[in-house]
């Protein structure tokens, strides 16, 4: 995979691309990325990347020659997904995450302090992504985040043992608790099924508690999904279980 981000500030990369899982998907040869930074494709001797508001108003906005120059540079074929980082997107998930890992090319347009010329928006971009409805600065931090979780879903970037299969999300559902030695930590116990070896009553144990899990923190995840009629029992006994103890 290749990602190209276009940005003003390409030293907020640094870190974050150069460590971790990030770092291993590149030394492997899994990933490429270049931060460009649009004000060398500004056209005016200030490189003047932004303007006022035609029609008034505060704030600047973004000028479409820069981006639109620098995505000339970059170059893109059919499959590239060109994201335009903005508060107004569509919201960032899993889904979208693992769908933007079966790509081979993407571009990140990250926005600082302002808004967009809209032609940036309507002629250049295949998405527009938030990470949620709150407003930063810039789309470097959103851009980072999606790399992150999407990287991390290219097969073979995690090791076997830092698989995702389990993760929150990948099925709907959030994951099950997990415990780690000692067994007892002042007097805290771990659930008696995790220790019996019996892999068939594990898997059980861990999908209800994934249910009850989603059902107890994120009901709104739960009715996205058509459950089974086993998984309407777990939820409806463990709901006769809690009115029984108010
Ligand atoms: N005036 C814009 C609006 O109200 O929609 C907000 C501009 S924001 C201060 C500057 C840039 O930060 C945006 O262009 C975008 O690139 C990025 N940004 C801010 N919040 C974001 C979010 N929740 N998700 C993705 N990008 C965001």
């Amino acid at each position: 995979m290749r990602i190209d981000y276009l940005t003003l500030f390409p030293e907020m990369f640094e870190g974050v691309l150069n460590t971790s899982i990030l770092k291993r998907a590149q030394d492997k040869g899994m990933l490429e990325v270049n931060t460009i930074n649009f004000r060398n494709y500004a056209l005016n001797k200030h490189n003047q990347v932004d303007d006022y508001p035609f029609g008034g108003g505060q704030g600047m906005v973004l000028k479409p020659e820069p981006i639109f120059n620098a995505m000339e540079d970059i170059g893109r074929d059919d499959n590239t997904r060109v994201v335009l980082m903005c508060p107004q997107g569509e919201p960032f998930t899993q889904a979208k995450a693992q769908a933007l890992s079966e790509t081979e090319h993407i571009v990140f347009i990250c926005g600082h302090y302002e808004g967009y010329d809209e032609r940036i928006r309507t002629h250049l971009v295949t998405d527009e992504i938030s990470i949620g409805d709150y407003v930063l600065t810039g789309g470097e931090l959103p851009a980072m985040t999606m790399t992150d979780a999407i990287v991390r879903l290219i097969p073979g970037v995690l090791g076997n043992h830092q698989s995702h299969e389990d993760d929150s999300f990948q099925d709907g559902l959030l994951e099950f608790p997990q415990y780690t030695r000692p067994r007892e930590f002042k007097g805290l116990t771990v659930p008696e099924v995790l220790l019996s070896g019996n892999h068939a009553r594990i898997d059980k144990w861990r999908h209800e508690q994934k249910l009850i899990r989603t059902f107890v923190k994120r009901p709104d995840l739960l009715s996205k999904l058509s459950l089974n009629q086993e998984d309407e029992k777990i939820l409806e006994s463990y709901k006769k279980r809690i009115e029984n103890k108010g």
